[in-house]
């Protein structure tokens, strides 16, 4: 799974990173800074919370990666 952000929709609610603080975090004015590489399976649904109380909508979600390999935990070298 891997979760980019809009930074033009994004205005810094702040609600993504305090529903799902393992998976986003934020940057110094308070906007949505999403991990750089694919995220543990183990997180997906803290993930995706996070991207549902996102009032602006500025968060999507591609989960082809976890959705083919049921042994993928997020490592950046194991495909592209
Ligand atoms: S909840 Fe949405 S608008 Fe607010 S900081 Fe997170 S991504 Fe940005």
């Amino acid at each position: 799974m891997r979760i980019r952000v809009d930074r033009d929709k994004c205005v810094g609610h702040g609600r993504c990173y305090a529903i799902a603080p393992e998976v986003y975090s934020d940057d110094e004015r308070g906007h949505c800074v999403p991990p750089a590489v694919a995220i543990a399976r183990d997180l997906e649904a803290q993930a995706r919370r996070g991207a549902d109380n996102c009032p602006e909508h500025a968060i999507s979600i591609d989960a082809r990666r976890s959705a083919s390999n049921s042994t993928d935990r997020g490592d950046p070298t194991s495909r592209s």
